[in-house]
């Protein structure tokens, strides 16, 4: 930019202090053009500034889709350790393949969470999913139909009221 400066300035005072008409009009060409070319050079310079935006912005793209792709196949292994399965009680669920057996939620997998399923020790045979948001019960234990009692025991002898 200093240098387009002296090259106007040197140009204007040629063109002051000659005599010659002509040779005045071509310094004045000559200084006019010089400003066309400083034009040109800010807009350069605003270019360069623009595009040296925008590769910040795709490098940070660029890092962030990386980190992505790294999640997802860390992801993709840890599910690879799992089964689809449905269980003797009816629920399907995410069956771990190796030791210690156990389950996680379908639904929170679903979310890229692998929320391992505990025991509720009910009658029903389900299992619970502890994270907060979600807490879905799986019947995953199949549960024996509990033995009826047994009526028949003589119409005289029913109560109702009181029979175990
Ligand atoms: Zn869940």
């Amino acid at each position: 930019m200093g240098t387009i400066k002296d090259i106007v300035d040197l140009s204007t005072q040629l063109a002051n202090s000659v005599q010659d008409r002509k040779v005045s009009a071509e310094l004045y060409k000559i200084q006019s053009l010089t400003l066309q070319l400083q034009a040109e050079q800010s807009d350069l310079h605003d270019k360069n500034v623009q595009l040296r935006e925008a590769l910040l912005d795709l490098r940070d793209e660029n890092r962030q889709l990386k980190n992505e792709l790294t999640n997802r196949d860390e992801w993709k292994n840890k599910l690879a350790s799992y089964d689809l399965v449905t269980t003797e009680g009816g629920a399907t669920v995410y069956k771990s393949k190796g030791e210690p057996t156990h389950y996680i939620c379908p639904s929170c997998v679903s979310k890229r969470e692998a929320q391992i399923l505990q025991d509720c020790r009910d009658d029903l045979g389900n299992y619970q999913c502890p994270n907060h948001d979600c807490q879905t019960k799986y019947p995953v234990k199949l549960i024996e139909d509990p033995p009826l009692p047994t009526v028949n025991r003589g119409v005289r002898d029913y109560d109702p009221l009181n029979y175990r």
